[in-house]
């Protein structure tokens, strides 16, 4: 599954990079970015981001 944050929605709160096992998540410009070849797509940030910005990709 691939994960994709909605720039739009993220508001730069922190809660996925703190969650993520993999630290795949950074602040870039102050919204979350996912790097692809870390993540392992088990999708533990999409509950945990207060905004609904994590979504998986369809
Ligand atoms: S899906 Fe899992 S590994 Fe990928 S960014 Fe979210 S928490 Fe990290």
């Amino acid at each position: 599954m691939k994960i994709i944050v909605d720039p739009k929605k993220c508001r730069g709160s922190l809660e996925c990079i703190k969650i993520c096992p993999q630290q795949a998540i950074k602040l870039v410009n102050g919204k979350a970015v996912i790097d692809q070849t870390k993540c392992d797509g088990d999708g533990i940030c999409i509950p945990a981001c207060p905004n609904g910005a994590i979504q998986p990709d369809v």
